[in-house]
């Protein structure tokens, strides 16, 4: 699993891949994987919230 931050709202989701439509802004935007490089993640690697 992985987080993925959509370009264009802002809004994060984790998921295995990033869906073609982004379920907040209905639009098809670029999603950044934004997982590890939240402040949540810290220095463990992976996010705890996941587990
Ligand atoms: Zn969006």
């Amino acid at each position: 699993m992985a987080d993925w931050k959509c370009k264009n709202c802002g809004y994060t989701m984790s998921a295995e891949k990033p869906p073609d439509q982004c379920p907040s802004c209905k639009e098809k935007c670029e999603f950044l994987d934004v997982s590890c490089y939240i402040p949540e993640c810290g220095l463990q690697g992976s996010d705890t919230r996941l587990k």
